[in-house]
């Protein structure tokens, strides 16, 4: 009919559980299975996590690496540094990190596939753990 662009979503829930307080978790796995079985061709993919001290990052799964970014993460947002919101629940650190780091990513997809490049792997950075974490997918396209 007159208007329809004929774009379909498909939305699903990953859950993850976190091991340490600051970590890497990849689900690239868990989020091209969810645009398999979407069988969306062309479209968009958004991965967003639904808490405030984790973030959604893109990059290389290599252990030297994915321990750098805790390193940097812990340089760049120190805990215990008078911030005001550890008066509450002590964890103003990792609120800071997520608000700088975002807690989503859209990406392509096409012939029913996420464009990536061969070293962007999905990780649900982790900045509070270790906790259960939500992370939805939503694929929406034709
Ligand atoms: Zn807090």
């Amino acid at each position: 009919k007159e208007g329809d662009v004929g774009l379909k979503t498909v939305f699903r829930e990953i859950n993850v559980s976190t091991k340490k307080r600051t970590s890497l978790i990849d689900i690239t796995g868990d989020v091209e299975g969810i645009v398999e079985i979407s069988e969306i061709g062309q479209g968009f993919c958004l991965v967003q996590s639904l808490h405030s001290t984790t973030a959604i990052v893109v990059n290389e799964h290599e252990g030297g690496l994915m321990e750098d970014i805790v390193r940097k993460v812990q340089k760049e947002f120190p805990k215990g540094m008078g911030w005001l919101h550890d008066r509450v629940d002590d964890n103003a650190d990792a609120h800071l990190a997520s608000t700088f780091l975002g807690s989503s990513k859209v990406f392509a997809v096409k012939d029913g596939r996420i464009l990536r490049g061969t070293w962007q792997n999905i990780f649900l950075l982790e900045f509070d753990g270790p906790r259960s974490r939500n992370v939805i997918v939503e694929v929406l396209g034709e």
